[in-house]
């Protein structure tokens, strides 16, 4: 993590706050939903990822998403679990940046997104930076500041 100097908070580099691709919980695009929510349940994330099998970002899949899509009229049919597949039912419309991007963006996108997908210059998927690594990272560097005075 960073240390407290004179730099300017938002202009510092989002590359130490990325949760690698590696430890990631994804799916990809052509799976089924009842994939996609088992790896939901079992991680404990409320969406994740959508990636594809040379790791490029196509989206983000949500349990609410998944329980919208199997919503009748009158009953919830789990038995399209099977018969849908992701890319039916993720959004493209994520919190994206490049790795290159300040601190500032990441600041920005996570008031209204628990996390942001970053990329590198080819746009090959790098990781995640979640909104509780950015409130710990600024909580630490406030106390401190406050500290020094
Ligand atoms: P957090 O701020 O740690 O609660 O994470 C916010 C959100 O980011 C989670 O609800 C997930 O949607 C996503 N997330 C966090 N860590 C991971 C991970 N390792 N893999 C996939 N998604 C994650």
């Amino acid at each position: 993590m960073q240390k407290l100097d004179s730099t300017n908070i938002l202009d510092i580099s989002i590359q130490p706050f990325v949760t690698s691709v590696e430890k990631v919980a994804h799916v990809q695009p052509g799976n089924t939903i009842e994939h996609a929510l088992l790896v939901l349940i079992k991680s404990g994330y409320t969406a994740i990822p959508v990636l594809d099998t040379s790791f490029k970002l196509h989206g983000l899949i949500s349990k609410a998403q998944i329980l919208d899509s199997i919503l009748g009229l009158e009953r919830i049919e789990p038995e399209r679990l099977q018969q849908i597949t992701v890319v039916d039912v993720m959004t493209d419309s994520i919190a994206r940046m490049k790795v290159t991007d300040p601190f500032e963006k990441a600041l920005s996108y996570s008031i209204n997104h628990p996390f942001i997908c970053v990329e590198g210059d080819e746009n090959e998927f790098l990781g995640i930076i979640t909104r509780s690594r950015l409130l710990a990272y600024l909580n630490g560097y406030f106390h401190e500041h406050r500290k020094k005075k």
